[in-house]
């Protein structure tokens, strides 16, 4: 595919992500030879972002190694942060002053850390954990630490929980749910992992929510819903991101929470402009009826694929971009897997890999996700092989009407557990 000056000839992505780069690579595989410019709000080249709460983080990787390559030829440009748009004229407006018309606009802004009204993020020993500079000075304040208090046990809390914890300081992890990870792994294998967790040492105060956050003597003082307190030299906010749109002002998009598309990533509304990535929300089947978003990595690089190939389309109907959610994490010794979707009202089945052991996630352990006994996700921990056979399987039978998911032969003595919630 060709395509001319004057039909689609510059093209502006708004983010340096993982959606960006995969965008901008594939308007460069399907041949279009016009003007592509990459703004990005950050002073880094592109990285891989899941390291910051990693490899980056313990000093593993240094940022060079986080890097993301691409061979695309285009125009990065860094420190450009969108800050107005005119969807008429189709120009595109940064904080320096300068102007990027467009033909063609792809979104690929991201999500940025939530933290409640009032919380000094940013001074000393408080902080978020979202992006390369966070994680240094993450890094640097754990240096000095000996008690580190983690408030938010999803993906990015528990990772960063693991670090503290591999550095051998004491950590407290605090979050208003009973277990960890929650929305990401379901109530069942949260319940799991924070026992593995709590094993490793791990202090959990669950079921609890932070009051105030206040400065004291030796560092922060979280008073909770308890009246219980927790004192901490070091603090990491890890309660969740939200879309970054406040620059999109276009009057007739919905930006309520992320950019809404149509099936193709086309934001409704506009013309001329995609969306990609954890800012876009769209009708996925994979999600039911509802359109939603996905923030994590697979589906940032694939939707970003996706978004390319919707915008040389044009007026032309593109095709859908269904995409099964799946993600993973690394953390005291476990190896969690997840796909598909997974909700609060399922049903849920466990399989253990090693019954009988005290600590069941690092057993080995496969929950499968149902509803009205159809399975809609998968969790596995410890359980690679299981978990590929089942996320194969899902991926094949597809998202709409698919037959329930079977786990796969297993050994006589395995136990399977049958749970509901
Ligand atoms: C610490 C951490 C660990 C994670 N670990 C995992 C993991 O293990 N597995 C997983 O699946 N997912 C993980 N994720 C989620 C994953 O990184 C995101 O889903 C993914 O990066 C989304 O890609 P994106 O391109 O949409 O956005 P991003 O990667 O966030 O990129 C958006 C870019 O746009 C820039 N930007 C924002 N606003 C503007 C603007 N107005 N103008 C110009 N530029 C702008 C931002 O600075 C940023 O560079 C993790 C996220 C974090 C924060």
């Amino acid at each position: 595919m060709r395509h001319r000056a004057g039909d689609l000839d510059r093209i502006v992505i708004v983010g340096a992500g993982r959606a960006a780069v995969a965008a901008a690579e594939e308007l460069h595989r399907l041949g279009f030879t016009g003007a592509v410019t990459m703004l990005g709000g950050e002073a880094h080249p592109p990285y891989h972002r899941p390291a910051c709460s990693k490899g980056l983080l313990t000093g593993r990787q240094r940022p060079a190694d986080a890097h993301l390559s691409f061979s695309a030829p285009v125009r990065w440009l860094p420190g450009r942060t969108a800050e107005d748009l005119d969807v008429t004229r189709q120009i595109v407006y940064t904080q320096t002053g300068e102007e990027f018309e467009y033909d063609g606009l792809i979104v690929a802004t991201g999500a940025k850390p939530v933290s409640p009204p009032g919380w000094p993020v940013g001074e000393p020993g408080l902080h978020v954990l979202h992006d390369i500079e966070d994680a240094f000075a993450l890094a640097g304040a754990l240096r000095e630490a000996r008690r580190v208090a983690v408030v938010g046990a999803g993906f990015t809390g528990c990772e960063a929980a693991y670090v503290v914890s591999s550095l051998a300081r004491e950590c407290v992890i605090i979050d208003s749910n009973p277990q960890v990870m929650t929305r990401a792994v379901g109530a069942v294998t949260g319940g799991l992992v924070a026992d593995s967790m709590r094993h490793e040492g791990v202090r959990m105060r669950l079921g609890r929510r932070v009051r105030t956050v206040s400065r004291s003597r030796r560092g922060w003082r979280l008073d909770l819903d308890d009246g219980s307190h927790v004192d901490a030299d070091v603090v990491i906010s890890a309660l969740g991101e939200r879309p970054d749109t406040g620059w999109f002002t276009a009057r007739h998009a919905d930006t309520s929470d992320g950019l809404l598309c149509d099936e193709s990533l086309r934001v409704l509304g506009v013309n001329r402009v995609v969306a990609a990535g954890a800012v876009a929300r769209w009708p996925n089947p994979w999600y039911g009826d509802a359109p939603g978003r996905c923030d994590q990595w697979i589906a940032a690089l694939e939707q970003g694929q996706a978004a390319a190939r919707t915008l040389l389309a044009g007026q032309r109907p593109a095709p859908a971009a269904p995409l099964q959610p799946r993600y993973w994490s690394d953390l005291f010794g476990l190896r969690i897997q997840v796909c598909g979707r997974l909700d609060g009202a399922d049903d849920v089945e466990v399989a253990e890999l090693r019954p009988g052991r005290r600590d069941i996630a690092r057993g080995g352990m496969v929950a499968v996700h149902l509803r009205d006994g159809v399975a809609r996700g998968v969790v596995a921990v410890n359980a690679p092989r299981q978990f590929t056979t089942l996320a194969r399987e899902m991926r094949a039978a597809g998202p709409v009407a698919r037959p329930r998911v079977s786990l796969p032969a297993q050994p006589a003595h395995q136990r399977r557990l049958s749970l509901v919630g």
